[in-house]
């Protein structure tokens, strides 16, 4: 039999009874989905040759590589109904990074 926990407060979530949510959250850069207009400069430019450019400066300056995009992730958690009014309310966890900074004495 599988065990369930809330990820959050390590509540056992395994008996059929206690009610389990499944929070899943994919984070993906915003150009993947098509965000970025096709300008006409775009369409100007010869991609082939700027792409054969860079090819040919990564091959002499591994180094110089630019950053990779991260790739798209997917997080799943288990929570227990009380975590996930807590996470419903303040997904970002906003409200309580104001709370902390104002605690400080
Ligand atoms: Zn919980």
């Amino acid at each position: 039999m599988r065990h369930f926990s809330c990820d959050l407060c390590g509540k056992d979530l395994t008996a059929p009874a206690d009610a389990r949510y499944v929070l899943r959250m994919e984070v993906a850069p915003a150009a993947a989905g098509g965000v970025n207009c096709l300008c006409e400069a775009d369409l100007d430019q010869d991609h082939l040759d700027a792409m054969a450019d860079m090819l040919d400066d990564l091959e002499a300056n591994p180094a110089d590589a630019p950053p990779a995009v991260p790739p798209t992730q997917h997080l799943e958690f288990d929570l227990c109904p009380g975590c996930r009014q807590k996470f419903v309310a303040d997904p970002l966890g906003r409200d309580r990074a104001k709370k902390l900074r104002f605690s400080k004495n």
